[in-house]
């Protein structure tokens, strides 16, 4: 059923706990913990706890949670001080775009200079 936990998907299993990570917020209806591979200083990635593919997919079927996903990405902001310097919040969506783990996320970015356009 949609939203329903994926036996297969790293992202459920670390809502579930079964997969530790570092988390850093918590909300009744999102998770937010540092990536494993971090590319800047801050490197936070923010999720929904049911289970949707990408970010698209998730606001079609749950509006109030994905906005619940973007305050979130604005409180890791101020809580590692970011918002003077400046950050950036980022759907990865599809493999041509990077995307590689397909349960929604938010990567939240910051703690150095942010070239635009992305490569
Ligand atoms: P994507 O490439 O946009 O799908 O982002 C997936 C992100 O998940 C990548 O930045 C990975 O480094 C990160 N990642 C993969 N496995 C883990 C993990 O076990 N803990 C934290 N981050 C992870």
């Amino acid at each position: 059923m949609a939203g329903e936990p994926q036996a297969d998907c790293l992202f459920c299993k670390i809502v579930s706990g079964e997969v530790p990570a570092t988390v850093v917020r918590e909300t009744d209806t999102t998770v937010a913990f540092r990536d494993i591979n971090p590319q800047a200083p801050t490197h936070v990635l923010v999720i929904p706890k049911v289970h949707y593919s990408d970010a698209a997919s998730l606001a079609a079927a749950e509006p109030q949670i994905t906005a619940d996903v973007l305050r979130e990405a604005g409180g890791v902001a101020a809580d590692e001080k970011l918002d003077e310097t400046g950050y950036r919040v980022v759907f990865n969506t599809g493999s041509g775009a990077g995307q590689t783990v397909f349960h929604a996320h938010a990567h939240v970015l910051g703690g150095r200079g942010l070239n635009w356009p992305p490569g």
